[in-house]
């Protein structure tokens, strides 16, 4: 079996050069949560892993500007503790429904992002919606770049390459949210998720973004269902029917946990339940 190591770098910049140097034999080890479990999945752990854990550069969260810039460092549980405009409370729903309060604790933003091969990962499909941009770390500087398109292109991004933080656009009048559907409950893997997006002009939605979670290899938005809710009051039965454009333009995958035309029947309902938390008051959800 391998030993691996741990190098701890000072600094982003130290990390970012130790990656590159390393090559194929090193990966950034956040939270440790997905990494772990690498042979239990039969996955090969690295020879050196680069720790992020005592990088302070990764672990703000700004506003500003209208943008919320968090970092790749902060854990599902500071993410799911923000107290941030509607736009974000369907990544901060995402974080507060995943895992287990031990893993939030741990867990990363940026190791959700990154773990490749995780179709359940909550945070992705709330980012996704939200139009997240992920800022990394290069032996070039820093570039932007749009999540989807990170998405697509892993495995084989770049060695040295570090994601310091996303970039959530927040701007008035949009709202999100994020509902996800467990085979027995609480914060194991979800069976499938649905994030949503909208920008509201009065009653009427004039702008959507709608990403499932959980249903395919990895997550992804689905312009079929925004294009039902935009021009639409936000209402339960748009929102179903926009969860069954999603799941009309899915091929879901089969897995242990529920077959793929399980996952592409609780769509619907999905979208229904993130709409009617959208449309609720803060009474409603009071329990
Ligand atoms: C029992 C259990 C249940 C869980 N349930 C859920 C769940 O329901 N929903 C959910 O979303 N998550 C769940 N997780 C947590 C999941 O592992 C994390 O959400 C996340 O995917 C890993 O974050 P991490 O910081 O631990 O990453 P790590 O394990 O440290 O890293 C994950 C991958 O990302 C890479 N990486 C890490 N940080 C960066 C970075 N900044 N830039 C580039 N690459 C990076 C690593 O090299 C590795 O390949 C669960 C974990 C456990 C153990």
């Amino acid at each position: 079996m391998t030993r691996s190591v741990v190098r701890r770098p000072a600094t982003v910049a130290d990390a970012v050069r130790d990656l590159a140097e390393l090559g194929a034999d090193g990966a950034p080890l956040a939270g440790g949560t997905w990494v772990m479990r690498a042979p239990l999945r039969g996955v090969p752990v690295a020879r050196v892993y680069v720790a992020l854990d005592g990088l302070a550069e990764l672990r703000d969260i700004r506003t500003g500007d209208g943008v919320v810039e968090i970092g790749a460092g902060v854990t599902h549980a500071e993410l799911a503790a923000v107290d941030g405009p509607p736009a974000l409370a369907g990544l901060v729903e995402a974080a507060r429904r995943s895992a287990f309060p031990a893993v939030r604790s741990v867990a990363t933003v940026g190791g959700n992002i990154a773990a490749v091969g995780f179709p359940e990962a909550d945070l992705v499909p709330a980012l996704l919606a939200a139009d997240a941009r992920v800022v990394l770390a290069t032996p070039e500087g820093e570039r932007t770049e749009d999540l989807a398109t990170y998405l697509a292109s892993r495995p084989g991004r770049p060695a040295g390459e570090l994601i310091v933080r996303v970039v959530v656009p927040v701007p008035a009048g949009r709202r999100s949210a994020f509902e996800r559907l467990t085979v027995r409950g609480g914060g194991e893997y979800a069976v499938a998720s649905v994030a949503l997006s909208v920008d509201l002009d009065g009653a009427t939605v004039s702008a959507a973004r709608v990403a499932v979670g959980g249903v395919e290899k990895a997550a992804r938005l689905s312009s079929a269902a925004a294009a039902v809710l935009v021009g639409s009051p936000l209402d339960e039965a748009t929102a179903e029917r926009a969860g069954q454009a999603a799941a009309n333009g899915c091929t879901a995958r089969e897995g242990l946990d529920a077959p793929g035309w399980y996952r592409l029947a609780v769509l619907p309902a999905l979208a229904r339940r993130a709409a009617a938390a959208l449309t609720s008051t803060p009474d409603d959800q009071q329990e």
